[in-house]
C-alpha cells in the first residue's frame, strides 16, 4: 500500500479587518474592536506521489467583500493570488485536480472559477444553504447575504455545475485525506478536512474554530455558529482528534505552519 502522508502547505490569499466578537461565544468576549485576520487556503501534497490538492480559494474581489459583508478593509497583493501562492510551491492552477471547500463563504469561495480542471466538493448542505440563505432582506447586503457571495454561488451552479461533486457527510477524498461534516456550527455544511502527516493527523477548519487556543483548547465556541450545541461538540471533537489544527483565519498560529507540515522537511 502506498504512504498515505501528506505534506501541508498554507497560501496567504489576503487579509481582512474583521471584528474580533467572531473570536468568541457573545457572553466570554465583549471586544468590539476590528482584528486583522488572514485569508488562508491550504495546499496538500502527498509525500511520495500523486496529484496535490487545495483546500478552499480565498476572496473574490477585496473592494467587493467589503461593499457586501459589511465589515472592515480587506486587502490583496499580487502575491497573494492563488496563482502566485501555488507558484511557490511548483504548482499553476491547471495543475490542481480537486478543491475542498471547507464551507461556501466569501473568502474561502471567491476562487472558485479560478482553477480550470478542478473537481470542486462541498457538502450538499452547504451548497443548499448557501443559495437560499437563511436571512431577512434587511440583512442581504445586494448580493452578500450572511457572509455567502451569490456570484460565487451562481458560478457553482452554472458553470462550474459540471465539475462539483456534492457529499453527505463524511468521505474520504484520497488515502489519508477525509472530509468530516460539522452540520450547523459556523455554517450549515461546514467540513474539516482531516490530513494524515507524518508527524500526525491535521485538521483544517475553515472557520468551524477561528481561535485554536481560546476555542479548541480552551473549550469556547466561536462568535458565529448556527446551533450552539453543535458548535461546542464540535470544540472538543476536534481537541479530541487532532495532533495539528490548522485555522484560516489566526496570524499566531499560521506561523508556525509557514514552512509546511510536518515541520523542518524538505518540499516532497
Ligand atoms: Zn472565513
Amino acid at each position: 500500500m502506498p504512504n498515505p502522508d501528506w505534506k501541508i502547505y498554507p497560501l496567504l490569499l489576503g487579509e481582512a479587518d474583521v471584528p474580533q466578537v467572531l473570536d468568541a461565544f457573545w457572553s466570554l468576549s465583549r471586544e468590539k474592536s476590528l482584528v486583522s485576520v488572514p485569508i488562508t487556503a491550504w495546499l496538500l501534497v502527498p509525500q511520495h506521489g500523486g496529484e496535490p490538492i487545495l483546500v478552499d480559494t480565498g476572496f473574490r474581489d477585496a473592494e467587493r467583500c467589503v461593499q457586501l459583508q459589511g465589515l472592515g478593509p480587506h486587502r490583496s497583493k499580487p502575491e497573494w493570488t492563488l496563482k502566485a501562492q501555488l507558484s511557490k510551491y511548483g504548482y499553476s492552477l491547471e495543475d490542481i485536480p480537486t478543491v475542498i471547500f471547507t464551507h461556501l463563504h466569501y473568502d474561502h469561495a471567491g476562487g472558485c472559477g479560478l482553477l480550470p480542471r478542478a473537481k470542486i466538493i462541498i457538502q450538499r448542505t452547504e451548497l443548499q444553504a448557501a443559495a437560499v440563505p437563511m436571512v431577512s432582506r434587511e440583512l442581504d447586503f445586494g448580493g452578500g447575504a450572511l457572509f455567502y457571495d451569490r456570484k460565487d454561488i451562481a458560478e457553482l451552479i452554472d458553470p462550474l455545475w459540471s465539475r462539483v461533486h456534492l457529499i453527505d457527510g463524511d468521505e474520504e477524498i484520497a488515502p489519508g485525506v477525509r472530509c468530516v461534516l460539522f452540520s450547523n456550527t459556523h455554517t450549515p455544511g461546514s467540513q474539516a478536512v482531516y490530513v494524515r502527516t507524518s508527524a500526525g493527523n491535521a485538521v483544517i477548519l475553515g472557520d468551524i474554530a477561528r481561535k485554536v487556543e481560546l476555542n479548541v483548547n480552551k473549550g469556547i465556541p466561536p462568535g458565529l455558529f448556527y446551533d450552539l450545541e453543535a458548535a461546542y461538540r464540535a470544540m472538543k471533537k476536534i481537541k479530541r482528534d487532532a495532533d495539528f489544527v490548522l485555522p484560516s483565519h489566526d496570524y499566531e498560529e499560521l506561523r508556525k505552519y509557514s514552512e509546511g507540515l510536518p515541520f523542518g522537511e524538505k518540499q516532497a
